[in-house]
């Protein structure tokens, strides 16, 4: 089977394997995990902040920031197709008690214009609109990315108003080897980061959440409360680790076969929209007769999984495990359907 589900079915490479075997660890909630320090210490470094907390998944990194950052009756200001609204089960809700606002974005990315017009004036019946969240890569958007440019008037527009902004930053390495630009100077724009180790990147579990000392300090309690203390987790931190040191620069490969296998798509007489391909998430519509449901059960029987996005909309994500040589039998496929 070729699995084009997720980048997050990848298995952990044998040098990954190795440098997990060989993890120093220790008691992660009491903070004597040395690999887990590492880990945070080096995140922390990468987007020049003051400290970072690893924690199992990319939902909690969210969550906690979403927590940290606003009070109960607050409310935050991000894109519909956000993850932290599409995907987190109401955590916001559920966890913080505030409201959102979903602003109706381009592929998922909105502008400092967008939310300054979604900004709620202070009225005792009004939410307080506290907290903008970006999404960088936009998975629902297909991969979609900002570019520093683009963010600059975002973070400006939101601190001249005392909002936070936070990004969710699972792809953000997807968009940097696309832009060039730098961890440092995202890092700048924010006030946290949650980046995800489990997709691209190739960790088997992992996130981590990075910001200032003060917010650290209080993202770790809710950490523990979520249930997300740790205990010898330097052997996962290990795989992080091993994964910004040797599979960042290789996620260029992974947005290059989805833009070659979306090029591919827009030829094809069944597909009705391919959306623009930047990263390595490939959202596309097929036409009827085909339904997402029935287009992926011919793609099954070619011996290829994928995932529906809607009636008529299928998502394909390149990763770590998926080849050049898969590249080709996919395409090969795709190509020999009617
Ligand atoms: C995967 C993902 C997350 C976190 O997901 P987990 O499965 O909880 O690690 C957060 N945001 C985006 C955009 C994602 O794609």
């Amino acid at each position: 089977m070729i699995n084009l589900v997720s980048d997050t079915v990848t298995r952990p490479t044998p040098g990954m394997l190795q440098a997990m075997m060989e993890a120093e660890v220790g008691d992660d909630v009491f903070g004597e995990d040395p690999t887990v320090n590492a880990l945070e210490a080096k995140v922390a470094a990468l987007f020049n902040k003051e400290a970072a907390v690893f924690c199992p998944s990319g939902t909690m990194t969210n969550q906690i920031a979403i927590k940290v950052h606003t009070q109960p009756l607050d409310e935050i200001i991000c894109d519909e197709y956000s993850h932290v609204y599409q995907y987190e089960a109401g955590g916001y809700a559920f966890n913080s008690g505030v409201a959102i606002n979903l602003l109706k974005g381009k592929y998922g990315k909105i502008t400092a214009d967008q939310i300054e017009a979604a900004i709620k004036p202070e009225f005792d019946w009004l939410p307080k609109s506290r907290l903008a969240v970006l999404e960088n890569t936009c998975n629902k958007g297909g991969g979609s990315y900002y570019t520093l440019d683009e963010v600059r008037p975002i973070s400006k527009l939101c601190w001249h108003y005392g909002l936070k902004l936070h990004l969710d930053g699972a792809r953000i390495f997807n968009a940097l080897v696309e832009t060039g630009e730098t961890p440092q100077a995202v890092g700048e724009q924010f006030d946290s980061i949650s980046v995800c180790l489990s997709k691209g990147l190739g960790a088997p579990v992992g996130s981590v959440l990075t910001g200032d000392k003060a917010f650290i300090k209080e993202a770790r309690r809710f950490r523990k409360v979520m249930g997300g203390g740790m205990r010898q987790a330097g052997y996962l931190a290990a795989a992080g680790i091993y994964a910004l040191d040797h599979q960042v620069e290789r996620l260029k490969e992974d947005n290059g076969r989805a833009k070659k296998i979306g090029a591919v798509l827009m030829e094809m007489p069944y597909v009705s929209d391919v959306r623009p391909v930047k990263t390595n998430i490939l959202i596309f519509d097929v036409k009827p007769p085909y339904t997402a449901d029935s287009f992926l059960e011919k793609l099954a029987e070619k011996g290829i999984k994928a995932s529906p996005f809607g009636p008529q909309t299928v998502r394909f994500v390149t990763h770590l495990d998926f080849t050049e040589d898969m590249m080709g039998r996919v395409i090969k496929v795709l190509e020999e359907l009617e």
